[in-house]
């Protein structure tokens, strides 16, 4: 087992309650607080996208799933709350791990106010976000300077499960050049019918990245007028980050897992903008 170097790392009191990201999947990307974290916990209370192999880290804890199972619906947000307030009153050192980003479309936000309005003592660890890291396993820079200046995250659920009406699709489609979409696979149809709606083109390049990062990633190269057919043809299921935008090319050049199997790059300058500059 990895040691931890050496550091002042933060102990884990008991009562306790940390809220930890868990990275896109790939359990090398935890962060070392989190892994510090795996090593002290009492109690580790887990999502449904933290892979089996990062609990296995936490050796001497009780492990909860506090996520969805079978298609039944995720056990209430607010019972998850108050299942950490009781574990922090119990005297536990609780660790609420939870797949990405605690707070990035995770509701880390929510758990987190409750444990304060309950007085219980929270501490926050962030996690690399599945809309940046687990591009980056596809080859797809997030930004790149040849191509964006801003880029949007969306969910592509709203609270009622509804494609978001509250999203304002014309504002996101001329502000960001790039956009990632976040749960956005069982609205995909009425997402790209608005993102051409628009007037983003039919030919804009889109990637869709299933199980980022892990084993099985699927990565599909479409774009937003052939995207729900080619999704469907490749029989991609969540959980998904979808990418709209030209950043999707630069992995015609930095598909560095397909590379460190054998692979030649596809097109070294795929945005056709010539030789690099040689200064920045
Ligand atoms: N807090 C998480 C997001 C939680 S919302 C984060 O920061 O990454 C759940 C959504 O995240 C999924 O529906 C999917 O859109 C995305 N997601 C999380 N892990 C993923 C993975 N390994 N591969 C692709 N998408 C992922």
């Amino acid at each position: 087992m990895t040691h931890l170097p050496d550091h002042n790392w933060p102990q884990m009191e008991p009562g306790w309650v940390w809220l930890c990201g868990a990275g896109p999947g790939d359990p090398g990307l935890l962060t070392l607080h989190a892994l510090n974290a795996l090593r002290q916990a009492d109690v580790v209370i887990y999502d449904a996208l933290v892979q089996e192999a990062i609990l296995d880290w936490a050796p001497q804890a009780e492990h909860i799933y506090a996520g969805k199972r079978g298609g039944k619906p995720s056990t209430k947000q607010r019972d998850i709350s108050l299942r950490l307030v009781d574990l922090s009153r119990a005297g536990k050192r609780v660790l609420r791990l939870k797949g990405g980003d605690p707070f990035v479309f995770g509701r880390g936000g929510e758990e987190a106010q409750t444990l304060v309005q309950h007085g219980v003592p929270i501490r926050i660890i962030p996690g690399i976000s599945a809309g940046i890291g687990g591009l980056a396993y596809a080859g797809i820079p997030v930004t790149h300077r040849d191509v964006n200046q801003s880029v949007t995250f969306v969910t592509g659920h709203d609270q009622s499960g509804n494609t978001p009406g509250s999203l304002d699709w014309q504002a996101i489609s001329k502000g960001s050049q790039v956009i990632v979409i976040y749960m956005g696979m069982k609205h995909i149809a009425q997402i790209s019918a608005k993102l051409l709606e628009a007037g983003r083109p039919a030919s804009e390049p889109v990637a869709v990245v299933t199980t980022a990062t892990t084993q099985d990633q699927k990565v599909l190269e479409s774009t937003l007028g052939t995207l729900v057919a080619d999704i469907e043809a490749a029989g991609l299921e969540p959980p998904a980050i979808i990418c709209v935008g030209r950043s999707v090319l630069m992995r015609q050049v930095l598909d560095w897992q397909s590379m460190a199997a054998g692979a030649v790059p596809r097109d070294l300058d795929p945005l056709g903008r010539g030789r690099p500059a040689e200064s920045a």
